[in-house]
């Protein structure tokens, strides 16, 4: 019976995760080595559920129950009386291996050992622990607290047992999960990131401009956001990375990144993070303004 949760990793995902298992009634800590990333992450918590009870889906009681349910601490020791554990640090192959490795010590056997990675191996993760049948990828989307999906993914040594309780746990939070296996990119990423080079391509040989683009896509498609934009609010330098891990674990040229994106990365323009990507972004404004490096 999962009961109590700890949530490795305090930025913009890990925040999200405390936030939907608090308010669906587990207790939670929150786990960061930034003491300045948990009193932010807390913060932040506490305006979105505000943001909730103003609109009428959260009441006040439940809000001040849930934030109760709330703890942080700058220790990967404090997880070892978790359920579940659903790492959320930073993308990045070795933090998370080392933090399994800490974890699979510290946390009883029979604790779930779950990574929100958008596209690290769980197979890979798994083989660092003692314990590869109770690793598991749970990928919410950004942002948490708003989006169904939970993508679950089976890594090769993932037991039944424990995929039946993390899709039924994702659904005890209201979410959708839907389970996929282990390989680069899962779903979510395989599909998307090459839509979104394809974009950027697109854009490079001069078929048409940024919003000519973004337009074709939203009212063409019904997506919500063009690709060109998404891009810019995942992070250029993220979508780099992904696409990196496409195109290594393939081998396929299909999945190359664009040679503009990683322009664009290695010039440090990565979009909202940075003020600029495909467009610019002035705090307060939400007006989409085309970067002058587009402008047509
Ligand atoms: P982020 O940079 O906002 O937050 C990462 C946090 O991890 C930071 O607060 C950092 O201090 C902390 N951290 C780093 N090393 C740590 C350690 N050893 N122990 C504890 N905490 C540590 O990153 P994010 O965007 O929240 O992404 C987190 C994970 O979620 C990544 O694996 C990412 O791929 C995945 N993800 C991100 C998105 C997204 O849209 N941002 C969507 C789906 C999945």
């Amino acid at each position: 019976m999962i009961k109590k949760i700890a949530v490795i990793g305090a930025g913009t995902m890990g925040n999200g995760i405390a936030h939907v298992f608090a308010q669906f009634g587990y207790t939670t800590t929150l786990i960061d080595v930034s003491d300045e990333r948990l009193k932010s992450a807390l913060n932040t918590i506490g305006k979105n559920m505000e943001r909730m009870v103003a609109k009428g889906t959260l009441t006040a009681d439940d809000k001040a129950a849930a934030l109760q349910r709330i703890h942080t601490s700058l220790q990967i020791a404090s997880a070892s009386d978790a359920d579940l554990v659903v790492e959320a640090a930073t993308e990045n192959t070795e933090i998370k291996l080392s933090i399994f490795r800490e974890l699979d010590a510290c946390c009883r056997p029979e604790t779930i050992l779950a990574t929100n990675t958008s596209s690290i191996s769980i197979t890979k993760i798994a083989a660092v622990t003692k314990r590869p049948s109770q690793v598991i990828g749970m990928h919410f989307m950004n942002p948490v607290p708003v989006m169904k999906l939970v993508e679950v993914i089976r890594g090769y040594a993932t037991s039944d047992a424990c995929l039946k309780q993390i899709m039924e746990c994702s659904r005890t939070l209201g979410k959708v999960p839907v389970e996929v296996n282990d390989y680069p990119g899962f779903v979510a990423n395989r599909v998307l990131m090459p839509m979104i080079n394809e974009a950027i391509e697109t854009l490079r040989e001069g078929v048409a401009g940024v919003e000519e683009i973004d337009t074709v896509m939203k009212l063409g498609m019904a997506h919500p956001m063009g690709p060109l934009q998404l891009a810019d609010f995942i992070g250029l330098d993220v979508c780099l990375a992904i696409l990196r891990v496409l195109h290594e674990g393939f081998g396929n040229p299909k999945y190359a990144p664009s040679p503009l994106l990683i322009n664009m990365v290695t010039a440090g323009h990565l979009g909202v993070k940075t003020g600029e990507g495909f467009y610019k972004y002035s705090p307060g404004s939400k007006e989409l303004v085309v970067s002058d490096r587009f402008k047509t």
